[in-house]
This record gives C-alpha cells, sequence and structure tokens, in this order.
C-alpha cells in the first residue's frame, strides 16, 4: 500500500485587496489557485521528487502533506488516513509524530537559544517521550559530534545546521520526511554531502521521503519517481531515467535544456526561458501554451488530460 496518496489536491487563496481598496479601486476579489487537481502516490521507503520552478506550487503541496495548510479540495492519505477529515484524535496524534519536515533554511528553522540537545529531542519530550541520550546519539548518526548537543545554533555552518535540521526530523522515528529544497541554501560544496547523508539515513531508518526541489538534477540520482508541476498541476511523473533520456512534455524538456550537466554541482542552474505567467490569470487551455515551442490552436482552448504512455504520465495533447 502506498505510503502517501494524494487525490484531487486543490488549494486555492484568496489574495484580494481589503474591502475599502476593492470598493474605491471597483475591483472584485481575486483567487489564486497554487495546486489544481494534482494526483500522486508514494511508495514506502521511496523517495518522491517534486520539481518546478517558484510558483509551481511544490511547497504548498509539501505544506499540506504534513498538515500545515488544509487542502481547499482533494484528499491527502497518510498510511490511509486523511488528516483533515480524520476525528480520532489519537490517530491524528500517531500519523502526526510519523511525519517530520526539513525547510529550506536552516538558518530560521533552529531557535537561536536553544541549545542544540533541546532543540533535537523537542519534538519527543512535547510528546512526554523519553529524551536521555537522544540527541547524542543522533547527532552522531548525522555526522556531528556528541559535543555539539550543548552547543547553541550560531556556532555551526549552513551545513552543519542543516545536519542538526535532520537529527532533529529523525528525533520522533518518523516514516516520512517532506524536504522542502533541503540544499538550497547552502554552499555547493556541501550540498552533495548533505544529500548523501539523507540517502545514508534513508536506508538505515526505512524512511520515505517527499524531496521538493527547483533543480532537476539535483533530485536525479536521490528520486524513485520525479513529479513535474508546472503552474499548481502536475504536467509529467516518470521514473528518473525515463525523464531524463526520454521527457516526453516540453516543460520538461524545457526544465532539462536549462539544468547543468555536471551532476547539478558546481554551476548555476540557468532558469527555463520564457515568463510563468501570472497564477491569478492563468492562461487557458494548456497553462504552458505562451511559452511552448510546439504549442498547436487545441492548446490554447483544451487543457490536457493525465495521460499513460510506456510507463510515464504526461499532460500534453502532443506527447507520444
Ligand atoms: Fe505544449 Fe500543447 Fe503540450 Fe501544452 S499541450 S505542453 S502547449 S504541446
Amino acid at each position: 500500500m502506498a505510503l502517501v496518496r494524494v487525490k484531487n489536491l486543490s488549494r486555492v487563496f484568496d489574495v484580494s485587496k481589503p474591502w475599502l481598496n476593492r470598493v474605491i479601486e471597483r475591483r472584485s476579489k481575486a483567487f489564486l489557485t497554487a495546486v489544481s487537481e494534482v494526483d500522486f502516490e508514494v511508495e514506502p521507503r521511496s523517495t518522491y521528487a517534486l520539481v518546478g520552478e517558484s510558483g509551481s506550487g511544490k511547497s504548498t503541496i509539501g505544506k499540506m502533506l504534513v498538515g500545515l495548510l488544509k487542502p481547499s479540495s482533494g484528499t491527502v492519505e497518510i498510511e490511509g488516513i486523511d488528516l483533515a477529515s480524520e476525528t480520532d484524535a489519537a490517530k491524528i496524534d500517531a500519523i502526526r509524530s510519523d511525519i517530520q519536515m526539513i525547510f529550506q533554511d536552516p538558518y530560521a528553522s533552529l531557535n537561536p537559544r536553544w541549545r542544540v540537545r533541546d532543540i533535537i529531542v523537542e519534538p519527543v519530550a512535547s510528546r512526554g517521550g523519553r529524551t536521555e541520550g537522544l540527541a547524542e546519539k543522533l547527532l552522531e548518526q548525522v555526522g556531528l559530534s556528541v559535543q555539539d548537543a550543548g552547543k547553541f545554533p550560531h556556532e555551526f555552518s549552513g551545513g552543519q545546521r542543516q545536519r542538526i535540521c535532520i537529527a532533529r526530523a529523525l528525533a520522533s522515528e518518523p516514516n516520512l520526511i517532506v524536504c522542502d529544497e533541503p540544499t538550497s541554501a547552502l554552499d555547493v560544496s556541501v550540498q552533495a554531502q548533505v544529500l548523501n547523508l539523507m540517502s545514508d539515513l534513508k536506508d538505515d531508518f526505512g524512511l520515505t521521503y517527499v524531496l521538493i526541489s527547483h533543480d532537476l538534477t539535483v533530485v536525479r540520482h536521490m528520486a524513485d519517481k520525479i513529479g513535474v508541476l508546472y503552474l499548481g498541476r502536475l504536467v509529467e511523473e516518470a521514473s528518473p531515467n525515463d525523464l531524463f533520456e526520454t521527457p516526453k512534455h516540453p516543460y520538461t524538456q524545457m526544465l532539462l535544456e536549462a539544468a547543468p550537466q555536471m551532476d547539478g554541482f558546481g554551476r548555476e542552474v540557468q532558469p527555463p526561458e520564457g515568463e510563468i505567467p501570472d497564477p491569478i490569470n492563468p492562461p487557458s487551455g494548456c497553462a504552458f501554451h505562451p511559452r511552448c515551442p510546439i504549442a498547436q490552436d487545441i492548446c490554447k482552448r483544451q487543457r490536457p488530460e493525465m495521460r499513460s504512455i510506456n510507463g510515464m504520465r504526461v499532460a500534453c495533447h502532443l506527447a507520444e
């Protein structure tokens, strides 16, 4: 059974100006659809990567997976339980402790006034669990030293801080860790070390990852499956091999052409050509059509449905 099952997931934000401004400017309410009808499943002990440019909805999906945001419609099931509709408090609590999130910025996600020991054990302590020796054990598992437990976050480099974040995420023995751009705030020389550590921990702890990234090459060697998002919609899903060897969606092809060739490290990622459309007024039909080099008339009129082609899933009228 899939550990994560996302069905028809959408999230809409009300981005209207205040009422008085709207009356004076004669404007109606404005809504932004950050995520629209997204479906995917994540198998236990696998890594599912969600990739897209900024504004693609990937972080919004991550927040819905861990329960920081509620879906506007659709469902997120973790271990068969939909947190948004479940009423049994014990089940909700059990699932919550099974999910952890690692954020992009290790500088902002650690309380500067707490010692590392207290930061790491907090998720367990807040549930009344045993914390004796836990921080020290986890620090060693993430490649830091036992003595680091008594230090404060400012005494560490960016890469070391992300290791502390990982240790904290592991403290409650989660099944699922949602990692939102876990290496993009780090120096390129440190990115590979942190990704390698995450890979090792996945095997050691039997973890499942949802890995959110703007960079296809970073996720290539980590992911078992990659979902490509464009303007809130999943446009292609495939194994890394299929996606890199035979990308079917023009947007994936554009992302790959823009990506560095050297395993994602050592070079800046060039943004793909063209501008991302205004998500409050997305283009008709296929939202990618203003940037698509092979767009036809049908693309402006009709939104392409997701189809299965040779074991890949693609939402494009012309993908064959
Ligand atoms: Fe391009 Fe049309 Fe395919 Fe959209 S549906 S990606 S516009 S060819």
